[in-house]
């Protein structure tokens, strides 16, 4: 079964028939960023940058951290949690399609995991890559622009600490080799254009590593028309395969970062088409204080 989402067009008409998305990485609402929201309040993160987001039909992001107000810690290295009431800040910031499949969603467990869910469904946003069991972790979400199936799928190949995956209980969906072409063959079948987000490779590495570049190949070579990554916390390269574009990562975005490799980060805009999608334009950020803001303004 495919969930299809009918979303409503916030273009005017003289644009009518393009679909735009835009990309960012990782989004953080808790540790430092937690304690900027608490001085400068739940929309504080988001506020330079929604104005060009919400120019877009789709602004997928990675939230790094569960929001819930239950469950346990799984862990006790960069354990993260956010207030599910910050979900609302997140649609008012203009963000819309969440990848939740990474290492950290799942800090606080499997009840902390099914809040996150249903805290952004509640607010509008639609997330990818988790699910009540593994079979509906996996399955593509479709999203319907303007006429256009566009299908998301996020998987994690970071798995979190000291959770141990279980196919018949809430998760996130993690990479297995063995099945990724055939879950991106069935994806693309129901999307007119695929979009394929990985939680990958290595922290602080500025060049993709040889798995992140392999698991790219077999996405590719699937159907995916683009495929968007995050993890590493720096900005790895775009690169053009067969005509298709991979972003290793997109660097953090709402992070609390502050060496100056790792505040640097971009905002992607696609031009999304029937098996295309292009890049229209690259637009540079820098994290100020947890604040993405964009350069030269
Ligand atoms: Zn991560």
């Amino acid at each position: 079964m495919t969930i299809v989402i009918a979303l409503l067009s916030l273009g005017g008409a003289a644009r009518a028939q393009e679909v735009t998305l835009a990309a960012v990485g990782d989004v953080l609402l808790a540790r430092y960023v937690g304690v900027t929201i608490r001085k400068h309040g739940a929309d504080y993160p988001l506020a330079k940058v929604a104005p060009t987001l919400k120019k877009n039909d789709l602004v997928l992001f990675n939230l790094e951290c569960p929001l819930s107000k239950r469950g346990v810690p799984t862990h006790f290295k960069y354990l993260f949690r956010a207030n599910p009431a910050l979900a609302k800040s997140l649609r008012a910031g203009g963000l819309n399609v969440a990848s939740v499949a990474n290492n950290h969603t799942m800090d606080y467990g499997r009840t902390a995991l099914l809040d996150t869910i249903s805290a952004l469904k509640k607010a509008g946003i639609t997330p990818v890559g988790a699910g009540p069991n593994s079979a509906a972790a996996i399955r593509p979400v479709v999203v319907r622009v303007k006429g256009l199936k566009v299908g998301f799928l996020a998987y994690t190949d970071v798995d979190n600490f000291g959770v141990s995956p279980r196919k018949d209980r809430p998760t996130t969906a993690h990479v297995r080799e063995a099945t990724l072409a055939k879950e991106i063959r069935a994806a693309k079948r129901k999307s007119d254009v695929l979009v394929v987000s990985f939680h990958w490779g290595n922290e602080y590495w500025r060049k993709p590593s040889e798995r992140q570049k392999r698991l790219a190949k077999i996405a590719l070579a699937g159907g995916a028309d683009l495929i968007l990554g995050h993890h590493p916390h720096v900005l790895q390269p775009a690169m053009k395969h067969g005509g298709k574009i991979v972003v290793y990562s997109m660097g953090g975005f709402v992070w609390d970062a502050v060496r100056p490799d790792r505040t640097r980060s971009n905002i992607y805009v696609f031009r999304l088409g029937k098996n295309r999608a292009e890049l229209k334009e690259v637009i540079p950020v820098r994290i100020v204080r947890c604040q993405p803001r964009l350069v030269g303004l």
